[in-house]
């Protein structure tokens, strides 16, 4: 949609007349109507938790109190429900840095191998806990890559922990990584046996607080950002993120970096 909007009238000049400004506002309503969505979600998600605490409060004031197990339960349930508000809080917090181009990424030369052993070292309890298998798939002769080692741990941390969340006991996850030279680009490659995701919902997964079974992402703990921050800091690096799933067989998150961009990039 275009506006029309006379905004000027010249008398002094013989040929007074109509300066048009001609505007595109589809964008900005875009941006708005985005804006808007975005500010609902995030209240809704801190509502839901801060309703179960409060009501979990008033059952504990109301006597649950006086028997024990019930009461463990329901501080139980608060405590849970309180550690998932502050890790909405935080990734509310990252995007925003992520957002604001405060962040300027801190490049350094890091090895693959180190990377990706570091990141399932991080997950060896959580894995041994659910009895899945992590494999590392290392292409011979990937050496090293320039990143923000922080930052990337980030993005291996929300992979990784979505393919702990969403794969039943006793599956597998592999972390592989190889290189396409010829394009001076490094594939990292998250694949789990998990439930995977529906075809029809592949399309909207990077969105802010998409998730396919909204219950199911907030029992296990999920803010529904993960997938959208780690798309940010791989965008950043000049990277892209690529997800292929098939239903009840697994699913692949690939991350394509560039091999050998150097320096401090403005994220
Ligand atoms: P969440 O905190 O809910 O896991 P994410 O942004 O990380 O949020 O992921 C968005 C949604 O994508 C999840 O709720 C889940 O439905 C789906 N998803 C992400 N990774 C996987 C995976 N490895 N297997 C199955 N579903 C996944």
């Amino acid at each position: 949609r275009v506006t029309f909007s006379p905004v000027h009238r010249r008398k002094e000049s013989s040929h007074a007349g109509v300066i048009a400004v001609l505007q595109d506002v589809t964008d900005q309503e875009k941006l708005e109507a985005a804006r808007r969505e975005f500010v609902a979600n995030v209240s809704h998600e801190l509502r839901t938790p801060l309703t179960t605490i409060k009501s979990y409060t008033e059952a504990l004031e109301d006597g649950a109190l006086d028997e024990r197990a019930l009461a463990e339960r329901f501080i139980g349930v608060i405590r849970n429900e309180t550690q998932r508000m502050i890790r909405l809080v935080s990734d509310l917090l990252h995007l925003s840095r992520l957002d604001s181009s405060e962040a300027t990424l801190r490049k350094q030369r890091t090895d693959v191998l180190e990377l990706l052993e570091d990141t399932a070292d991080r997950f060896y309890v959580q894995m041994k806990q659910k009895h899945i298998e992590c494999t590392i798939d290392l292409q011979p002769g990937v050496g090293s890559v320039w990143i923000d080692r922080d930052q990337i741990d980030q993005v291996l941390d929300n992979l990784v922990s979505n393919a702990l969340k969403y794969t039943i006991e006793g599956g597998s996850i592999t972390l592989g990584a190889h290189s396409a030279v010829d394009e001076d680009l490094l594939a990292i490659r998250i694949q789990d046996t998990g439930i995977g995701i529906p075809k029809q919902d592949l399309h909207r997964i990077f969105e802010r607080f998409y998730r396919v079974d909204k219950a199911r992402s907030r029992n296990m703990g999920g803010t529904g950002l993960g997938l959208s921050i780690a798309q940010e800091i791989v965008l950043a690096h000049n990277g892209t993120i690529e997800l292929d799933s098939e239903l009840d067989q697994g699913t692949t998150v690939t991350v394509w970096l560039p091999l050998h961009e150097e320096g401090s990039v403005e994220a």
